[in-house]
């Protein structure tokens, strides 16, 4: 265990997202969501039609609320909560954030970038939006910001893949990997668990094949059924159950101690829009999940990476 030392390894199972930016920039640092209005080759008929079957109409961000992106910065630091910290990242979680011109992408970020307290620059995107170019713009904001880039895979099962209609593979994944990595941004994958037919197995060969990059950070979801998806659709058909808490947790558990000990844990639960969860209802309580998760970790005595090599 590198990061954990024995002091806190009673308090820390993992390596969380706040206490690191906590000690990156001296002080909390908190993340501003952002609608930066693109949408997603997934959806546009470039690449698919009807977006991943769990994705919901808003493209997974749908607790922020539609304005201008300086006007969605302006409002969150005319809001309460930007009394909660001095220190924040912008982040790009709407849909696919890396797909549009490079004139624009420019654009869309620098509109995020208007106040003296962003220290960092956070973008979504899926793998086969990654190329040399929008690399080399994304570093060049890194002598001012931190900047990271979210990208999905979701499973290492490409018939899984398929089946949840993502429209990339693994070696897209690969290779954004690859490039990100080759300019030195910090890449964090999203896995979930409980896709449909996917089995532990399938949990076990996603770790394996995410410990085979050079990665930064984790966000760990659940699968949960939105309103108006293709996932609804098969949940009332009968051909989808969504995981138990349990399980859900003992998965969790799995790969926390089978990743680098080195990687930041952003996330051990997906924010289920409260007024478009179908199911799991337990995914409304993410404190059952977060301390659910670390009273396993603490009885069983597991920590972060303890099992991998
Ligand atoms: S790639 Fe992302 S934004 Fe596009 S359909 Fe899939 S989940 Fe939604």
């Amino acid at each position: 265990m590198n990061n954990i030392n024995a002091e806190n390894k009673e308090i820390n199972r993992y390596n969380h997202l706040n206490k690191y930016l906590k000690e990156k920039f001296g002080e909390r640092t908190l993340k501003i969501c952002i609608d930066g209005n693109f949408t997603c080759p997934n959806r546009d008929g470039t690449k698919g039609i009807g977006g991943c079957i769990f994705c919901s109409s808003k493209g997974s961000g749908d607790h922020i609320h539609k304005d201008s992106i300086s006007n969605q910065v302006k409002n969150y630091f005319n809001s309460y909560k930007a009394e909660r910290a001095n220190k924040f990242i912008v982040y790009f979680q709407n849909y696919t954030n890396t797909y549009d011109t490079l004139e624009n992408l420019k654009k869309k970020y620098n509109a995020a970038l208007i106040d003296d307290r962003i220290v960092g620059l956070s973008v979504a995107t899926r793998p086969d939006c990654i190329n040399e170019e929008i690399a080399k713009l994304l570093k060049s904001y890194t002598d001012k910001y931190y900047v990271s880039v979210e990208i999905g895979l979701q499973t290492a099962n490409e018939e899984t893949g398929k089946l949840i209609n993502r429209c990339y593979t693994n070696n897209d994944f690969t290779k954004a990997v690859e490039i990100l990595n080759k300019f030195g941004i910090d890449v964090i994958p999203h896995i979930m668990v409980g896709l449909p037919n996917e089995t532990h197995e399938d949990i076990q060969n996603t770790v394996k094949f995410i410990n085979k990059h050079n990665i930064q950070g984790l966000k760990i979801h659940c699968c949960y059924i939105v309103k108006d998806t293709k996932l609804e659709e098969m949940y009332t058909e009968g051909k989808y159950i969504p995981l138990e808490l349990d399980d859900y947790l003992n998965s969790c558990a799995y790969i926390l101690t089978h990743i680098s000990p080195n990687i930041i844990i952003h996330r051990v639960s997906g924010d289920a829009p409260k007024d478009l969860l179908v199911a799991p209802q337990w995914n409304f309580h993410k404190k059952w999940i977060i301390n659910g998760l670390d009273k396993l970790m603490r009885e069983k005595n597991l920590w972060q990476g303890m099992e991998y090599n």
